[in-house]
């Protein structure tokens, strides 16, 4: 059935994030032969409008108010509701971020609709579009049908391919108004924590470190091969709560979700909350000096020795290429 799908894009920085246009890929399909809408929302987003038509949307909506500057709950679902209330969609996609996260369920709400969250695959089957989500911390798949309603999910980042970027596909850009009032949360500053290089939920490559690392300065070599790669640099939690790293760089069930082409992780032993967050990477590599680690279960490549003695030398033969 063809349908219409309305698409948030996310603007971070005056940038859309990746996820935006995995999100229009997601639409795309979603929209089965339909038409699919990218919606903007922020005080200054129309320049972007036409980066989501290149990536597939065919139109783009736009919701610009400068109290949407910083995202709010009020704020943001306010704008949506707007686009909702004058596009009428069959379908609503946004990324699974903390963001989305925040977002999907109260326009849910709003819309008595239900909602899939954190979809990692999408695609139609025996006459039906099928959403795959992970459950039990990815221990398990669900596949899930709409059988009735609004189709409303939220995509897992670094799961659906972006389509094809196509500079000459052009859309309609267009505003809707909307009134933005009775917020109950002003964001006055955003004071970033400093961070260094590439943004981890987004990174391609990732040097994780767990407690093998055994401190803050045994992080160094992983810094080194990050940068080398152009890639960000992890943690499990055992190495966060032994105070080796800021808790920022999490990955597992109660921190990020990341799936990137290639998961180098060094001194993790894989305990399942930090697989939860990590193993759906496409490559993964552990450096282990236990050879019954269970993080070997789930790696591509296993070198069994010291992380000490094998980062230095993979950094190393890497300068070589
Ligand atoms: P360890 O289990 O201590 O493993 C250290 C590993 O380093 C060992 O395998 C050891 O052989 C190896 N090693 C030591 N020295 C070297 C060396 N020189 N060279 C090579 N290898 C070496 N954990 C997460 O990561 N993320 C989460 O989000 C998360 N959420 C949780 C939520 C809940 C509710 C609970 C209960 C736990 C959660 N945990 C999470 C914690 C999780 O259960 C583990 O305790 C944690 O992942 C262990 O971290 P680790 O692998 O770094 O440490």
């Amino acid at each position: 059935m063809a349908r219409k799908v309305l698409v948030l894009g996310e603007v971070r920085d005056g940038s859309l994030r990746n996820v935006s246009f995995e999100a229009v890929a997601a639409g795309k399909t979603a929209s089965e032969g339909g038409e699919v809408v990218g919606v903007l929302i922020g005080d200054s987003v129309s320049a972007l409008a036409n980066e989501m038509i290149h990536y597939g949307a065919d139109r783009v909506v736009t919701v610009e108010d400068e109290k949407l500057k910083q995202y709010t709950p009020d704020g943001y679902s306010q704008a949506l509701m707007a686009v909702i209330d004058s596009e009428r969609p069959e379908g609503l996609i946004f990324g699974h971020t903390a963001l989305g996260k925040d977002l999907a369920p109260k326009i849910a709400a709003k819309l008595e609709s239900g909602l899939i969250s954190d979809v990692t695959s999408l695609e139609e089957a025996g006459g039906n579009l099928v959403f795959t989500r992970p459950i039990y911390s990815g221990k398990a798949f669900e596949k899930k049908i709409v059988t009735d309603g609004l189709l409303f999910a939220t995509i897992r980042p670094n799961n659906i391919a972006p389509l094809e970027k196509d500079e000459s596909r052009t859309g309609d850009v267009a505003s809707v108004a909307a009134e933005i009032k009775d917020l109950r949360t002003i964001i006055k500053e955003v004071v970033r924590k400093a961070s260094e290089g590439v943004d981890l939920s987004e990174a391609k490559v990732i040097i994780a470190g767990g407690r093998g690392v055994k401190s803050e300065e045994g992080f160094e070599p992983l810094k080194e091969l990050a940068s080398l790669l152009n890639g960000a640099v992890g943690a499990s939690r055992g190495a966060c709560d032994a105070d080796y790293c800021d808790y920022s760089l999490q990955i597992g069930q109660t921190g990020k979700v990341v799936t990137p082409d290639l998961y180098i992780a060094c001194g993790i032993s894989g305990a399942i909350q930090h697989l939860a967050g990590m193993s759906n990477s496409k490559v993964i590599v552990a450096i282990n000096k236990d050879p019954e680690a269970n993080i070997f279960k789930v790696a591509d490549y296993g070198i069994v020795g010291d992380l000490f003695e094998v980062v230095p030398l993979l950094t190393e033969e890497f300068k070589k290429l």
